[in-house]
C-alpha cells in the first residue's frame, strides 16, 4: 500500500484536454469564439436546456441571473446560508439582501418548509442551492415558488450530472427545472474549465440578456463583426460586464463533458463504497440521498460524533497523510453578512459547518486509497468499525 498523500479531490485533465487547449489556441482565436458556441451547445443538449450561455465563472453566471430578474437595492432573495459564499454575494452583487433560510440536517440542503414564514412584501426571487451535488427538493419547492409568484434560480455550482426524477423520468439539474440555473467549472467542481461558469434558462429573451451582459453590454459581438462582409457598429445598450469565457477553456470543456457520464458514473461507485463502509461506524451520520435524487457525490460530507473536534479529527488524518476539508460555510457568520443578519444564528447551519468533515472523493481514486481513508478516519475519530458484510 503506497502512503502518497491523498488529495481531497484531483481533476481528470489529460492529453485530450492538453490537446483541446493547443488546438485553440493553434487556431489564433482565444477568447469567446466558436468553441465557446460549440460548447454551449453541448452542454444544453447535455442537460436538456433550451438555452446556455456560457461565462467566467458560476459567481458570475448568479449575478447575471439575478440581473435577468431585475433584483434590485432594497430587495430581498431567499437562500441558504450553508452554502459557498458566492451564492450569497451574488445576490449583494445587486444591492439586494439575501434572506437565509434554514438547511434539512439529513441533506444539507435548504428545508423548503422553513421558506414561507421567511417571506416578506419585498421577497423578489428563491435562490436554491444543490448542495455538494445532491439535487435540493424542487418537487416540494417549485409550487411553493409559483403559488408566492417568486421566479427560482438554482446554484448547480457543484450539480453538474446530478439528477432528479421528474414525473417518473430521470433529468439532468439545470435543465432547468426552475427559471435558471447556474454551474461551475472550478477544479473543485466535478469537471473544469480551470475557471468557468454557465447558465441555463428556459427563456430565449434571458439568455440574449445574459449573452449582452457577458460582454460589456455589446449590442454585436466581435465574433460576428470578425466575419462580416460589411462593417458594422456596435452599440452600448445596457450597462454590461467582461464576463467571458476563453475559447481556450471551452476547448477543454468540451472534452471534459464527454467524460462526465464516466466521471459520475465512478464518483457514485465510490460514494457508494464509502456509504456501506462506514454505515457501521457508531454516531457517524453520513449523507442521505433521497430516493428521487441521484448525486454526482461533488464532496463527500460526514458528520462527525459529538464528542469529536472538527479540527482535531481533520489534522490527525492530515497528519497521516488524508487531506480533507471542514463542512460546507455558513455565511452569515462572516464579515460581510453578520451585521446585515442582525447577529441571529441558525443553529442547523452552524451544526453542520461545524461537526462534518469533506473525505477525499476523485474519479481517479483507488479502492486501496479509499480504504486507507476509512482506516484513517475510523482511527481519527476514535471508533472501530464492526466489520462490514
Ligand atoms: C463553487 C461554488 C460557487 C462559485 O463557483 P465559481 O465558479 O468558483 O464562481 C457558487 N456556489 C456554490 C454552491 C459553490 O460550491
Amino acid at each position: 500500500m503506497s502512503d502518497a498523500p491523498i488529495p481531497l479531490t484531483k481533476p481528470v485533465l489529460e492529453e485530450r484536454e492538453a490537446e483541446a487547449a493547443r488546438r485553440a489556441i493553434l487556431s489564433g482565436w482565444v477568447t469567446q469564439g466558436p468553441e465557446v458556441l460549440a460548447f454551449e451547445k453541448e452542454f444544453a443538449a447535455f442537460v436538456g436546456a433550451p438555452h446556455a450561455c456560457a461565462v467566467s465563472s458560476c459567481t458570475t453566471a448568479l449575478h447575471l441571473a439575478l440581473l435577468a430578474l431585475e433584483i434590485k437595492p432594497g430587495d430581498e432573495v431567499i437562500t441558504v446560508s450553508h452554502t459557498y459564499i458566492a451564492t450569497a454575494n451574488s445576490i449583494r452583487y445587486c444591492g439586494a439582501t439575501p434572506v437565509f433560510v434554514e438547511i434539512d440536517p439529513a441533506t444539507y440542503n435548504l428545508d423548503v418548509t422553513k421558506i414561507e414564514s421567511a417571506l416578506t412584501p419585498k421577497t423578489r426571487a428563491i435562490l436554491c442551492v444543490h448542495q455538494m451535488g445532491m439535487p435540493c427538493d424542487l418537487r416540494a419547492l417549485l409550487p411553493l415558488a409559483k403559488k408566492n409568484g417568486l421566479p427560482v434560480v438554482e446554484d448547480c455550482a457543484c450539480a453538474i450530472g446530478s439528477q432528479i426524477k421528474w414525473e417518473n423520468d430521470w433529468e439532468q439539474i439545470g435543465k432547468p427545472h426552475g427559471d435558471i440555473a447556474c454551474f461551475s467549472f472550478h477544479p473543485r467542481k466535478v469537471i473544469t474549465t480551470g475557471d468557468g461558469g454557465m447558465i441555463t434558462t428556459t427563456r430565449v429573451d434571458w439568455d440574449q440578456k445574459f449573452r449582452l451582459l457577458r460582454q460589456h453590454g455589446m449590442s454585436v459581438p466581435d465574433s460576428i463583426r470578425h466575419t462580416a462582409k460589411q462593417v458594422i457598429y456596435e452599440e452600448y445598450p445596457l450597462l454590461g460586464y467582461n464576463y467571458r469565457m476563453t475559447d481556450i477553456q471551452a476547448a477543454i470543456g468540451r472534452e471534459q463533458l464527454k467524460r462526465l457520464p464516466e466521471i459520475v458514473t465512478r464518483r457514485r461507485h465510490l460514494a457508494e463504497r464509502y456509504l456501506r463502509h462506514l454505515a457501521s461506524l457508531p454516531d457517524v451520520n453520513l449523507p442521505l440521498e433521497p430516493a428521487w435524487a441521484r448525486s454526482n457525490w461533488q464532496s463527500f460530507c460526514v458528520r462527525l460524533p459529538e464528542t469529536c473536534d472538527q479540527r482535531q479529527v481533520m489534522q490527525k488524518m492530515l497528519d497521516a497523510g488524508v487531506m480533507t476539508r471542514r463542512g460546507i460555510m455558513s455565511c452569515h457568520r462572516e464579515k460581510p453578512y453578520v451585521e446585515r443578519h442582525g447577529g441571529k444564528s441558525l443553529p442547523l447551519s452552524e451544526s453542520a459547518s461545524d461537526h462534518t468533515v469533506i473525505l477525499p472523493l476523485y474519479p481517479q481514486m483507488t479502492e486501496a486509497e479509499q480504504d486507507r481513508v476509512i482506516s484513517v478516519f475510523t482511527q481519527a475519530i476514535g471508533r472501530s468499525r464492526n466489520n462490514p458484510s
